[in-house]
């Protein structure tokens, strides 16, 4: 094991994983190839560059958002700091001038003693750890190759295909029926009936709708499988109703009813707090893709905890090949952090960072560290990534990952106060035993 600490990659995750490190006195050895090697999207050589949109989501003090945001906080985290001091106006979300923010960021790395930065391309993995694997979603393509070596081939995706997750308070359920396909199952999926005329409206919504474009560097998703749900609905007027909401076998159990087209949604977690809408990866516009699927029967009042979408994006089968740390069960010396292990988004990624970078700081130290406890925003975003069943893609931070009483009360905003009450009050504890690795700042009293 070398004595210093070596991250790949210095985008949201990286830069936030050498920070926590080089704070804690680690020195770090930190990749960036940019600008020598730029990506398909990122337009400047600074660490954490925000590629796309400047906002770094909801700062909603009820929000799942801010709750991470807040949690990131209390961790001392560079990015959100950095996110605090260049904010700029923007309603309810945690906005930036994207170019103060990641200056800032890149010179307090540059900076700090404990922290060299080298601007190079990395095409081996090192195998002497502990190192830290921050590419994120562009990862260069000679070092994707080397993670398909080690990893193997069927652990590594290209693109994600999002379906929208719904919360399920918001489906009306006497609309809808429990059912699976020729019974066979445990009626594990919710049904969602659509009569022709229903499923007509549907699909001529779906084909007038504004789609976001595909930029150049994504057009070979299509062949992925992929396929947008309004793609599927172009080809004909009834190939959905063959495909992806083909009705055969889901008569309603009580009346028997046949309906034209069925829309099916299945349970995102044990608890049934959030469904996800089967088959449904689309580039509608959220706008769009709010109007529209609140036209399916049952869900006219649906409150989405994530919207559909399809990119560009490498990440790995992280419940199949992480420990708990987010370390490889096949080298535990090896990390990994941010959008590459299937996280979605800016904060998100930064956190996932800060956790690897705990992590590894514990394993330089000898140190291991408790998990962040699941009823945290940090911990399960953990749990996501390190425990999900069956199908994997990424996700953003969301009650429908909470579990815990909370969740049956009725009471959206009264729901959403206590899951934030109690994560952290469990965060706070939780720091209290990190001493050993770092000493943290407390939140300053509001
Ligand atoms: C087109 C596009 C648009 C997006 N829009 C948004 C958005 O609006 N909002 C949002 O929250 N999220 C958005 N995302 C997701 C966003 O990329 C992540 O939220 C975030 O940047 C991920 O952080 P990260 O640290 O994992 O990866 P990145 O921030 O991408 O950092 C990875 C770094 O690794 C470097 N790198 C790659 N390979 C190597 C190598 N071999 N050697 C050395 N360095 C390497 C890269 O240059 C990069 O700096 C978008 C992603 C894409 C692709």
């Amino acid at each position: 094991m070398t004595s210093h600490l070596t991250i790949i990659g210095a985008g949201l995750a990286g830069s936030e994983a050498a920070w926590q490190a080089a704070e804690a006195g680690v020195p770090v050895v930190l990749y960036e190839m940019r600008p020598e090697r730029p990506t398909p999207v990122h337009k400047t050589g600074s660490c954490a560059e925000l590629v796309c949109s400047n906002s770094l989501g909801s700062n909603q003090d009820s929000s799942a958002p801010f709750l991470l945001k807040q949690e990131l906080r209390n961790l001392d985290s560079l990015v959100i700091r950095s996110a605090d001091k260049n904010s700029v106006p923007a309603g309810k979300a945690l906005a930036v001038n994207r170019d103060l923010f990641s200056d800032e960021i890149t010179r307090t790395l540059e900076q700090h003693p404990n922290i060299t930065l080298k601007r190079e391309e990395v095409t081996e993995i090192p195998m002497e750890g502990p190192v830290i694997i921050a590419t994120g979603p562009l990862t260069s393509p000679k070092f994707s190759e080397q993670l398909s070596n080690l990893l193997g081939q069927d652990y590594l995706y290209f693109y994600d295909a999002l379906s929208p997750i719904i919360d399920a308070e918001s489906i009306d359920m006497d609309k809808t029926f429990f059912a699976s396909r020729y019974g066979k199952g445990d009626a594990d999926y919710l049904n969602c009936g659509m009569s022709r005329g229903q499923y007509e409206r549907f699909v001529d919504e779906l084909l007038k709708a504004e789609k976001v474009s595909l930029k150049e560097f994504e057009k070979p998703v299509y062949f992925e499988g992929c396929m947008p749900i309004e793609v599927l609905a172009d080809r004909g007027p009834q190939t959905l109703a063959f495909g992806p909401l083909k009705p055969v076998g889901l008569n309603h159990p009580d009346t028997n009813e046949r309906y034209h087209a069925v829309v099916q949604l299945r349970k995102e977690n044990r608890e049934g707090t959030a469904y996800n809408l089967v088959g449904f990866q689309t580039k509608l516009t959220y706008p769009e893709q709010r109007r529209i699927f609140k036209m399916i029967p049952g869900l006219e009042n649906a409150e989405f905890f994530r919207l559909g979408a399809i990119h560009r994006n490498t990440f790995i089968n992280a419940p199949q090949l992480l420990s708990g740390d987010l370390s490889l069960k096949s080298h535990p010396d090896i990390f990994f952090a941010g959008q590459i292990i299937g996280v979605e988004g800016y904060v998100e990624s930064s956190a996932m960072g800060l956790v690897a970078s705990l992590n590894a700081m514990g394993r330089l130290k000898g140190i291991a560290l408790t998990p962040p406890p699941p009823e945290t925003a940090i911990g399960a975003l953990c749990q996501y990534v390190t425990g999900k069943e069956g199908n994997y893609q990424p996700m953003n931070i969301n009650f429908g990952l909470f579990s815990g009483l909370e969740m049956r009360i009725r009471d959206k905003k009264k729901r959403n106060e206590n899951i934030i009450l109690r994560a952290l009050a469990g965060q706070e504890k939780w720091l209290a035993g990190l001493e050993d690795i770092k000493q943290y700042r407390r939140p300053k009293p509001a």
